[in-house]
């Protein structure tokens, strides 16, 4: 009873469709002649689906659910496409999705040189003073080290040359480093007297002076430069980012989106968009801000089903340790490439256990990053001590966010322990080819996105991109998860592989456990909420190859069209124009 309970509690304002209720009218809109795979153990497949209102009124056969339909019903025929629940992203960062869209894309560059000449490009069009952003880069992905370098990483002394007016931050893929120019750290006021924080390292040249380069905590020193000025904008700002973030979700299929962590003044203005119809995505947020400010404003910031459902603030985010690409994972065993180090860890323990009681206090989630098998293994003492100080039969799911590196032997206690897996297929494969120089043959095989053996022991997965680490698109987290082919075509240890049912289901009933909200969404089952996608490829069947050429046709959020595809758009007998406007632009 009481998982149940506390599942309803935590769903107040989501009130499931009776599903005996009269039928006060037809179905507003439906779909026919599909492949619908629901994620729902009950009607696993089906042709047809009605929606009343932003519920699913009934799936079943096209001939049943044309039953359902007046002349005021909207029809879209499927034309033999895939429909299935909408994508939840269970672990992005909608904020830093719409800022990356207004930055250099150093994703491509294969060179440091080319990321030099995007730079120098900005430059020429950028006023003086004004800061030049980017993000993306990652020295894995070069074709060879920069001339000049420190562990493989650029030296600042040409780009500062490039640049000597503009202040410039380059982000790193994995969001965990910053690279700066001289007149950035001029700005920040760090020179070669400049000691690295805790949990942080400033890289330097060999005559001790800083070569641009900023890992974990130090990189804060070159932000609260940036921020300083830049705050006084937030809320326009804040909601344009968001408006950028939520049309690219949108035409991917995304339908609901954890945010991995925003501030109590971010927060507040996602909230307010919400109230006002103007998110147009489902948003379930965690908290992340300094330890001193949680305390005082945890309670009044959470909230549960807030904005017709469309908005949550259930979790509390902690960072335990940094990502592998930039060494910064909180390692048992030094690192095969590094052996001086076995990474860092980003946060006390001891904020770690106040953020348990903090998470106990207010019934919210603990949602603690952890990618380094010595960060999973503390993180899970952590929790594990919590719930033996508060018993409970019923699992608190909390997160392990990335769960990335897990010792073997501790890949049983997520299942014991309750603890999900919020895990990202594509992280798998766009960082597969340089894990074996992190960890060596043996961690990388027993170690490394090890989500074959956490499901088979139980445990629940969800599944997301991290976004903008990634791009927001489904599809590649998802052929990741069912294939790990990596871009260099080799599959990085496919026995770990999840089915497609399985990868289906973290990217939607999973995510949507992760987050208390599976009776209310994660699958097309009648009561639900009515967010569907609808693909131009059958990824349930096709070819593994070919998966990667699904495109979106049609998203649908709470029964509303909320973006169809201009090209390819699936035939329609509709008696209505669809409404193809996207919501964010429905003020
Ligand atoms: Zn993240």
């Amino acid at each position: 009873m009481i998982p149940l309970l506390s599942a309803l509690l935590s769903l107040a304002t989501i009130v499931p469709f009776p599903q005996d209720a009269p039928a006060a009218s037809a179905a507003d809109l439906i779909l026919v002649g599909g492949h619908v795979v629901t994620v729902d153990a009950q009607t696993p497949e089906a042709e047809a689906i009605a929606i009343r209102g932003d519920r699913i009124l009934a799936v079943g056969t096209s001939q049943a659910i044309r039953a359902l339909a007046d002349e005021h019903t909207q029809v879209i025929d499927l034309a033999g496409r895939l429909a299935i629940p909408g994508f939840i992203d269970g672990h992005a960062h909608l904020k830093a999705l719409g800022d990356t869209k207004q930055m250099l894309d150093l994703t491509h560059a294969t060179a440091w040189e080319d990321i030099e000449q995007q730079v120098a490009e900005a430059v020429a069009k950028t006023p003086k003073g004004q800061w030049i952003l980017g993000r993306g880069w990652h020295q894995e992905k070069w074709n060879s080290p920069p001339n000049s370098n420190v562990e493989g990483y650029p030296t600042h002394a040409r780009l500062s040359a490039l640049s000597p007016d503009h202040p410039v931050i380059l982000i790193h893929a994995s969001g965990h480093m910053c690279f700066a120019n001289a007149a950035a750290m001029r700005a920040a006021h760090v020179d070669a007297d400049t000691a690295s924080p805790e949990g942080g390292e400033i890289l330097r040249n060999p005559d001790g002076t800083p070569c641009g380069a900023f890992r974990e905590k130090a990189a804060g020193l070159i932000w609260d430069a940036y921020e300083a000025p830049a705050s006084g904008a937030e809320p326009e700002s804040t909601q344009h980012a968001v408006h950028l973030a939520v049309q690219d979700c949108l035409s991917k299929g995304v339908t609901s989106f954890q945010d991995a962590g925003s501030s109590f003044e971010t927060i507040a203005i996602l909230r307010d968009m919400a109230e006002s119809g103007d998110l147009g995505i489902r948003l379930w947020v965690m908290v992340r801000d300094e330890p001193e400010r949680m305390a005082k404003k945890l309670g009044a910031t959470k909230v549960t089903g807030a904005a017709d459902g469309f908005f949550t603030v259930g979790g509390i985010k902690l960072i335990l340790d940094g990502a592998l690409g930039s060494h910064g994972a909180w390692l048992l065993e030094p690192y095969s490439d590094l052996p001086e180090s076995s990474g860092l860890n980003t946060a006390p323990l001891e904020v770690a256990r106040r953020y348990a009681d903090l998470a106990i206090q207010y019934n919210m989630q603990l949602c603690v990053h952890a990618i380094g098998d010595r960060a999973n293994r503390e993180i899970l003492d952590v929790f594990e001590a919590n719930f033996a100080k508060h018993p409970t039969k019923a699992s608190r799911r909390w997160r392990v966010e990335h769960a990335q590196h897990i010792d073997p032997a501790d890949i049983p206690r997520f299942a014991e322990l309750g603890v999900i897996a919020s895990m990202q297929g594509v992280h798998c494969t766009s960082d597969g080819v340089f894990v074996p120089e992190r960890l060596g043959e043996t961690r990388s095989k027993n170690s490394a996105y090890v989500w074959r053996e956490l499901l088979d022991s139980g445990a629940v997965v969800s599944n997301g991109t991290d976004a903008p680490v990634e791009d927001i698109d489904p599809i590649a987290s998802f052929y990741a998860s069912v294939t790990r082919k990596m871009p260099n075509g080799k599959a990085f240890y496919p026995e770990h592989c999840m089915t497609r049912a399985e990868a289906l289901k973290s990217y939607t009933l999973s995510c949507a456990y992760a987050a208390f909200e599976e009776d209310a969404k994660g699958s097309l089952t009648p009561g639900k909420l009515a967010d569907i996608v609808v693909l131009s490829k059958d990824i349930m069947t096709c070819p593994p190859e070919e998966i990667r050429e699904a495109k979106v046709v049609y998203t649908i959020v709470g029964g509303k069209i909320a973006y169809q595809a201009t090209q390819q758009s699936a035939p329609t007998d509709s008696n209505h124009p669809t409404d193809s406007k996207h919501p964010a632009d429905s003020k």
